[in-house]
């Protein structure tokens, strides 16, 4: 594994469709502390984990490098405070009660934190994340609180050798991220569309990502398969 070639080339990726900024988040579930650390030496700024173990593991050990720990995986209750102490963005605000449960966190520890309200696009069941059209209760509750700010959507796009599927599931968070600035909720703004993964990443540029989460083309293919991590069995 190159690391150095792969996120060069995804870089190029990246730049070849974007007519606009597009952050690049460094996908690091099942990564080493050490592989990460070389990609932020390379210019990484934004890392994502999607397990709280692995965050409270890798975290220590890569807080010296001022790089920003978002978490993008199903959090569960139980795990929100280690996720309110090392992650500075939630991007998988998926339900109200979990909104709760992180105010009454939050306020105890004096804090505000970025989220993302995850939005289930593809319509899979086996996916998490708020129905398109349950977004607006979600966002309106979010905005509520004040140790919340929310930047924006994130949504995992169908898999699927069918880019039109694809690219539906992109333009629906775009267009559901409109009617919700419409609303013009006070602490919150959803100018930030988190969506596009390795195989995807283009089409979500084309639909308005501001931002991509890519693992496999810079670190390589994974042990594990995906669902692992994205059904309630893997949760
Ligand atoms: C693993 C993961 C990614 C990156 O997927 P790759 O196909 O490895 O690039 C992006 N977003 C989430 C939520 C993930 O779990």
């Amino acid at each position: 594994m190159n690391i150095a070639a792969n996120l060069e080339q995804v870089r190029h990726r990246i730049a070849r469709v974007a007519t606009r900024e597009v952050k690049l988040l460094l996908a690091t579930k099942t990564v080493s502390a050490e592989h990460i650390r070389t990609a932020i030496d390379l210019g990484a700024t934004l890392t994502g984990e999607n397990k709280i173990q692995e965050l409270s593991a890798k975290w220590p050990l890569l807080q010296d490098t001022g790089a920003e720990f978002h978490f993008i995986g199903h959090l569960q209750s139980n795990k929100i405070k280690e996720a309110v102490k090392y992650a500075s963005c939630i991007q998988s605000v998926d339900r109200i009660d979990l909104i709760h449960q992180l105010d009454r966190r939050l306020q105890a520890e004096g804090k505000r934190i970025d989220i993302f309200l995850q939005v289930n696009t593809s319509f899979e069941p086996s996916k998490f994340g708020v129905a398109p059209e349950a977004a607006m209760q979600l966002a309106q509750e979010a905005a509520k609180y004040d140790t919340l700010k929310v930047k924006g959507l994130m949504t995992i796009g169908l898999f699927s050798a069918e880019q039109e599927k694809v690219r539906r599931c992109f333009r629906l968070l775009k267009t559901t991220a409109g009617q919700l600035q419409q609303l013009g909720l006070p602490n919150a703004d959803f100018g930030e569309l988190s969506m596009g993964m390795s195989g995807d990443l283009e089409t979500a540029i084309e639909e308005g990502a501001t931002m991509v989460r890519v693992g496999t083309a810079i670190f390589g293919q994974r042990q594990y398969a995906d669902s692992y991590y994205w059904n309630e069995k893997g949760a």
